[in-house]
C-alpha cells in the first residue's frame, strides 16, 4: 500500500467500530460452542458400533488356544501384534499391545525410567541432579503435563514445517547429558498438523547425544489419520535408529483411540527387543496381563490393515468437511490481516491459528465472551506459557458441521477485534 492509499484515522476508527458491532451481534446470539475437544464425534464413534457386540458370547479363544478371559499374555495377543505391526513399523515380536491409553503408556515409561532407569542399566533418572526433555513447540499439552508433574525440565525447540529445528536439537543433545528424551509427534502433529521430513527423521536417528540412554518419545498417534487422498508415510524411526547404531533410542507409541472408540481402544508400543523386554519387566510387578477380550474384539472388527484404512476413510468423510469449512472461513475473513496465519493439515485432529504476538489470550477471552470455548492460549507450550502469546489450537472434529461453521465465524471475528484493538493501541 502506498503512503497515499493508507486509510485515514477516521476510516480506521469506523472500521474498528464495524468489527465491534459484528462481534456484539454474534455475542447476542447467546451460542454455546466448543472447539477445545480433540475427540471423535458421536458419528465417528458410531462407525465402530459393531465392536460393542464383539467378540460374542462364544468367541473367546485367541491363537494358540489362549483363553482371552483369563490372566496372562503380557505382551498382548499375537494376532493383535501382527495387526498393528506395519503401522507401528516393527516386527510383531517388537510390538506390545496394552490397554486403552497410549498416553498412559507414555506416562508409565517416563515413570519407569525415573524409578528404575532404562534397558541400558543406566542410573534411574530420578537419582540424577537434573533431567530434561526437549519439547518441540507448539506441542501436545499432555506431554508437557507429564514432565511438569515429575519435575522434568522442559526445553522448548521450534517446530518447523518439516519437523523440529534440528540444528538446535543436535547442539543441545550433544552437549547436555541431562537431556534424556524428546517428545515427537512425527505425523500430522498436534497441534500444527506438520509431518516430519525423512531428512529430519534420519538426523534424529543419527545424532550424537551426550546422554547414553537418550530416548525419542515417538508418539505416532495420527499414523493413519489422513484428511486428504494422500496417505503420507514417514521414514521408519526404528529401522533408522538401528542402522545408525542407536537401536534403543525410539519408544514408538500408537493407539486406536481415534480409530475405534476413544475410551476403549488399544494402546500400542514398539521398539527394540531390549526395550520391549524392559517394558515387559516393568509390567510384571504391575499387572498379570492386559484386557485381551478388547484385543480380540479389535482383531475381529478391524481384521487387517486394509480394514483399518477403510475405517479411516469413514472418519475422513465425516471430519474432512469440518476442517475444510474452518479453512474456508479463515481464508475468507482473515487472509488480509497481517501476521495472522493458520495451518492446513493433511491429517490429524487440529488446526493451529497464529495471531499477532500478544493477541492469543485476548482472542481466547473474546471467544469465551461470545460463547465459544477455545483451548487456553499457552496450552501448546511447556508450563502453559507461550512466550509470544500467539498460538491458538483449533479442534474441529467433535461438534456438528453447522456448529463448527458458527464457531469458526466467531473465532475469525474475535481475531479481527483483537487485531483491531492492537492497531488502536499502537495508534494511542
Ligand atoms: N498423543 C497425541 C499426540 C494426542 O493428540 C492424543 C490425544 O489427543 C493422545 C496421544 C492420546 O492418546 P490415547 O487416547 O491413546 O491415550
Amino acid at each position: 500500500m502506498t503512503e497515499l492509499a493508507q486509510p485515514r484515522p477516521r476510516e480506521i476508527t469506523q472500521e474498528i467500530q464495524k468489527i465491534q458491532e459484528s462481534y456484539d451481534a454474534f455475542k447476542a446470539k447467546g451460542l454455546k460452542l466448543n472447539l477445545t475437544r480433540g475427540k471423535p464425534s458421536t458419528a465417528q464413534l458410531n462407525l465402530s458400533a459393531d465392536l460393542l457386540s464383539l467378540p460374542g458370547a462364544a468367541d473367546y479363544f485367541a491363537e494358540g488356544a489362549n483363553d482371552c478371559r483369563n490372566y496372562g499374555i503380557l505382551q498382548g495377543l499375537a494376532e493383535a501384534r501382527r495387526l498393528f505391526s506395519d503401522i507401528m513399523g516393527a516386527a510383531p515380536e517388537q510390538v506390545v499391545v496394552a490397554n486403552n491409553s497410549s498416553l498412559a503408556l507414555m506416562h508409565d515409561t517416563v515413570v519407569y525410567a525415573l524409578l528404575k532407569g532404562t534397558c541400558e542399566g543406566s542410573t534411574p533418572w530420578s537419582k540424577l541432579h537434573e533431567v530434561a526433555f526437549l519439547c518441540p513447540v507448539p506441542g501436545y499439552d499432555r506431554h508437557f503435563k507429564i514432565c511438569e508433574d515429575y519435575g522434568i525440565r522442559m526445553i522448548p525447540v521450534a517446530l518447523r514445517e518439516d519437523g523440529p529445528d534440528m540444528h538446535a536439537v543436535e547442539q543441545l543433545t550433544a552437549q547436555d547429558p541431562s537431556i534424556k528424551a524428546m517428545w515427537c509427534v512425527p505425523k500430522y502433529s498436534n497441534p500444527t498438523g506438520i509431518v516430519y521430513s525423512d531428512a529430519v527423521i534420519e538426523r534424529l536417528a543419527a545424532m550424537k547425544t551426550a546422554a547414553t540412554d537418550f530416548r525419542l518419545y515417538w508418539d505416532n498417534a495420527y499414523a493413519v489419520h489422513h484428511l486428504t487422498h494422500e496417505r503420507i508415510e514417514i521414514a521408519n524411526i526404528i529401522e533408522l535408529c538401528a542402522r545408525h547404531g542407536h537401536p534403543n533410542r525410539p519408544f514408538v507409541f500408537g493407539s486406536t483411540s481415534k480409530v475405534t472408540l476413544a475410551g476403549s481402544g488399544l494402546a500400542l508400543f514398539a521398539g527394540s527387543r531390549e526395550n520391549v523386554n524392559w517394558l515387559l519387566s516393568r509390567f510384571t510387578p504391575r499387572t498379570i496381563g492386559p484386557d485381551k477380550i478388547n484385543q480380540l474384539r479389535h482383531v475381529r472388527f478391524l481384521k487387517n490393515e486394509a480394514g483399518i484404512l477403510q475405517l479411516m476413510e469413514g472418519h475422513r468423510a465425516l471430519i474432512a468437511p469440518k476442517f475444510q469449512r474452518v479453512l474456508e472461513i479463515f481464508d475468507d475473513k482473515l487472509a488480509h490481516i497481517p501476521n495472522v496465519t493458520w495451518t492446513r493439515p493433511k491429517g490429524g485432529y487440529f488446526i493451529t491459528l497464529n495471531v499477532p504476538n500478544g493477541c492469543a489470550r485476548r482472542v481466547v477471552a473474546l471467544a469465551k465472551g461470545a460463547g465459544i470455548e477455545l483451548t487456553p492460549a499457552g496450552a501448546t507450550h511447556p508450563y502453559g506459557k507461550d512466550p509470544d502469546d500467539s498460538t491458538i489450537r483449533i479442534a474441529p472434529t467433535f461438534p456438528e458441521l453447522a456448529e463448527v461453521e458458527q464457531a469458526a465465524e466467531g473465532v475469525a471475528l474475535c481475531v479481527l477485534v483483537a487485531t483491531a484493538e492492537n492497531v488502536g493501541l499502537a495508534r494511542a
